[in-house]
């Protein structure tokens, strides 16, 4: 069956089945507006996200319940990079109307799914026919305590920066679907279901320690350079230190040349964040409290713009990296 023949109305209310209760959404999918309550001396956070298939997603690439999951994600990873608890989510969908209804289900599913799993829950959205690819919005909202909120801005010379997890999985299986290969499935699962560390960066938040913080979508280079823009700072770069998975450490023995995805591949969806080099103990500590790695990986220095100390010890200065979705 195909959702158009379920009509707008019969889609909403579908989702809305599908949703559980949660008090602080005092009124939620079925009127103009949500009603949302966050605690008293907190900050709205709120976020959001396009994805447009084949701008960010194939759809032989991926399955609609992956989607769903990665759709809720990313927006999340936003939150996640403030020190916020992520609440509400808002969904905007543009379906192409030969959409199977099966899939839109799978969609659904796996948008509450990973939703559920961060505590989010789904305030409100639009449903409507695209003529053409699939488009989905995402809107994020979450809290903060007014004085933990973690931004871009606040970085200073001599502070260390670290990233969670692992760099570059991402992008290596981007790098195989587009050459019409199979990536490992470790990789094509960071790429097409990524994690937002929302537990390290609340516990990195209510430890305030880290002086900024900022996910990484579009790369280390292309995010850290955001980072450092909003400090006015520059910063040098550990190539050997960058924390690798075993998959992706395999397949550089064989391509050593897959190393610069480490650096410039995006939707890694860790965060990456400095703090005074004093604190890297308790960093460490908070880190394992969260069961997430957490590796210093360079630091902030006075002199503007950024370096990287590459494998061999050699001094790089990398030119633009990442993704822009303007450039040519
Ligand atoms: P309006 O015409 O006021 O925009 P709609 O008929 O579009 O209202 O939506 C009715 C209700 O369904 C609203 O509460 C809206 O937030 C919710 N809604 C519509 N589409 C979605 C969606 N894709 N996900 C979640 N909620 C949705
Ligand atoms: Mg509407």
């Amino acid at each position: 069956m195909k959702v158009a023949k379920f009509g707008e109305f019969g889609l909403i209310e579908r989702i809305r089945g599908a949703v559980s209760a949660e008090p602080a959404l005092r009124l939620g999918i079925g009127d103009d507006c949500a009603a949302v309550e966050i605690p008293p001396g907190e900050l709205l956070l709120t976020t959001t996200d396009l994805l447009i298939e084949d701008v960010h997603f194939r759809r032989q690439w991926t399955d609609w319940r992956r989607l769903g999951r990665k759709s809720a994600s990313v927006n999340i990873s936003d939150i996640a990079a403030m020190g916020g608890i992520p609440r509400f989510l808002y969904l905007g969908l543009a379906l192409p109307a030969e959409s199977e209804l099966a899939d839109f289900d799978a969609f659904i599913a796996g948008f509450l799914q990973a939703a559920g799993e961060y505590g989010a829950v789904l305030a409100g959205g639009d449903t409507c026919r695209s003529p053409g690819p699939l488009l989905i919005s995402v809107t994020a909202q979450g809290s903060v305590p007014a004085d933990e909120v973690v931004t871009r801005g606040g970085a200073r010379p001599g502070d260390l920066i670290f990233v969670s997890g692992t760099l570059g999985d991402s992008a290596l299986a981007l790098r195989r679907l587009q050459a019409g290969e199979t990536p490992h499935p470790y990789l094509a699962g960071r790429h097409h279901d990524p994690t937002a560390r929302v537990g390290l960066g609340r516990a990195l938040a209510a430890a305030c320690l880290p002086s900024a913080m900022i996910d990484l979508s579009d790369g280390l280079l292309a995010d850290l350079g955001h980072l450092l823009t909003a400090s006015g700072f520059g910063a040098e770069v550990w190539e050997r230190a960058l924390p690798l998975s075993a998959p992706f450490q395999a397949i550089m023995q064989n391509e050593p040349d897959v190393a610069t995805l480490a650096l410039g591949g995006g939707e890694d969806y860790e965060l990456l964040f400095t703090a005074p080099a004093s604190k890297a103990a308790e960093v460490a500590r908070v880190a394992e409290g969260a069961g997430v790695a957490v590796t210093g990986v360079g630091r902030i220095g006075t002199e503007p713009g950024l370096i990287v100390i590459d494998r061999h010890g050699r001094v790089q200065r990398p030119q633009r990296a990442g993704f822009d979705h303007f450039a040519d």
